[in-house]
């Protein structure tokens, strides 16, 4: 029988381009030996994950490296029917991610760095979306979904929950997105090892096209067209050195702190000589910080303050140099419309500690707290919040059509849409091989 040849380039090693390849190359290995084909698969990206977890080389326009990450749910707009129309999809995207991880069981591997935990929502003043439970935050979308919830004050000061009018909860995760990737990529690497006779896979991750009809320079140069996916997060144009014409990027500066690893951590390793030399008090103090362990909150103030403080763990594998002796926590964030300014905000950063230690004091206790990074990222998102583009499209070059899997966009939620929206990109990759052969 005949050898059919197929071939991909993925323009991007974002969550988004790793995800795609990680689901291409799944869905592939558990298809029939019968068909007979032949893969060759290209991974192009200007930046990728780094190989080396100790030692991560953080690009402004690399948006992965920025987020937290958590799931943190929305409700739909019911009030603009194209916004509605992403929103869903979006809604089904976090879901599909969700479950993929479960059904993985990749949260029960340490170098994964994802781990579950209770979300929790402190809202001052709920617009109607919320007050409504709209689509996308409700127990239809989210697992145990608790409305007005109450948090342990040693989390969140009793002072301050009684602020809000709604304090609302759910199952999520939070997960390390650089050491993730890491993660990820590998899994990826022990895919291609898995089903050599039917891919040959080639990445490199040091080319910076300047329009993404270049990437064709990358495949086999065989008669097979090769299918591309934009996965360049701002959406790089086909023949213009340009993003997306309607790219918008919301900046976004963190904190990323660490705190003494408390001698029990949540997540059941004992260290047990770590604080023999500390005092009872010590000791205490450092338990509650293992609470934060088990959750990520994140408060909205009222609209007329219009600010945003979270926390979200940054877990660490056990092959990081810091695993038995620190907690990473993000403390977030900002979001600034329509910003490109890589320089830190003194500003910024004394309003995040400021509102940071007001919410959750007892991660700043002690004194013991330290200031690793300041991170300044950029969400890729759209103008007048279109939501992220994944479809298919031909382009023409050199007088021959080509099938374009755009999948970029997703502003501030592509880790929670990633796995969700890979499925849809392999579903676009099907319909793009069989209308190639047109
Ligand atoms: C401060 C902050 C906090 C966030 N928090 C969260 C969160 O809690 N949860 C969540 O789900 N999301 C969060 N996000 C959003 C999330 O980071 C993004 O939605 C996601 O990373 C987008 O992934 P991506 O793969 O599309 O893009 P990217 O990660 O930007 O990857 C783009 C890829 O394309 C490559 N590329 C681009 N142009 C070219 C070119 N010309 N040539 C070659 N390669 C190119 C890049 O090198 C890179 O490999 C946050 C973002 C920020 C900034």
């Amino acid at each position: 029988m005949p050898i059919t040849e197929r071939e991909i380039i993925i323009v991007g090693a974002g969550v988004i381009g790793l995800s795609s390849l990680y689901r291409s190359l799944e869905d592939i290995n558990n298809s029939s030996d019968k068909n007979n084909i032949k893969y060759y698969i290209n991974l192009i990206a200007k930046n990728g994950p780094s190989l080396d977890i100790n030692d991560i080389k953080y690009a402004p326009d690399y948006a992965s490296f920025f987020a937290g990450a958590h799931q943190r749910p929305f409700p739909s707009d019911y009030s603009d029917d194209e916004k509605l129309t992403f929103q869903r999809r979006e809604s089904i995207y976090t879901s599909e991610t969700f479950n993929f991880f479960i059904n993985k069981g990749w949260n029960l591997i340490n170098e994964s760095t994802i781990k579950f935990v209770r979300g929790y929502d402190c809202i001052e003043s709920p617009t109607p979306e919320y007050a409504n439970f709209n689509d996308g935050y409700n127990n239809g979308n989210l697992k145990h979904f608790i409305i007005n919830d109450t948090i342990d004050p040693d989390l969140v000061p009793l002072k301050e929950q009684d602020k809000c009018k709604m304090i609302n909860s759910y199952d999520t995760y939070v997960v390390n997105t650089p050491l993730y990737l890491s993660f990820l990529f590998k899994k990826c690497i022990e895919l291609t090892k898995k089903c050599k006779q039917k891919i040959q896979f080639k990445y490199n991750f040091d080319i910076n096209i300047s329009c993404l009809k270049d990437a064709i320079i990358f495949g086999t140069q065989s008669p097979n067209k090769p299918v591309i996916i934009n996965c360049t997060g701002r959406g790089l144009q086909w023949e213009i050195s340009a993003p997306d014409k309607d790219y918008c990027p919301i900046r976004g500066q963190t904190l990323l702190i660490s705190v003494p690893k408390p001698a029990i951590s949540s997540e059941g390793s004992y260290i047990s000589s770590f604080f023999k030399s500390k005092e009872n008090e010590t000791i205490s103090n450092n338990n509650i910080v293992s609470k934060f362990e088990g959750a990520t909150i994140t408060h909205q103030s009222s609209p007329e303050i219009g600010e945003w403080t979270f926390y979200i763990q940054r877990p660490l594998p056990k092959s990081h140099s810091d695993y038995n002796s620190k907690l990473y926590f993000i403390i977030g964030g900002t979001k600034n419309l329509n910003s490109s300014v890589e320089e830190i905000s003194e500003k910024d950063t004394q309003k995040l500690l400021q509102n940071g230690q007001r919410m959750f004091p007892n991660l700043f206790a002690n004194g013991d707290w330290k200031l690793e990074r300041i991170n300044v990222g950029f969400r890729p998102a759209k103008k007048n919040n279109k939501g992220s583009d994944v479809s298919l499209c031909h382009k023409v070059y050199n007088g021959e059509p080509f099938a374009i899997i755009n999948a970029y966009g997703f502003a501030g939620y592509g880790v929670e849409c990633s796995m969700g929206a890979a499925a849809h990109v392999i579903s676009l990759l099907k319909k793009g091989f069989k209308e190639s052969l047109l």
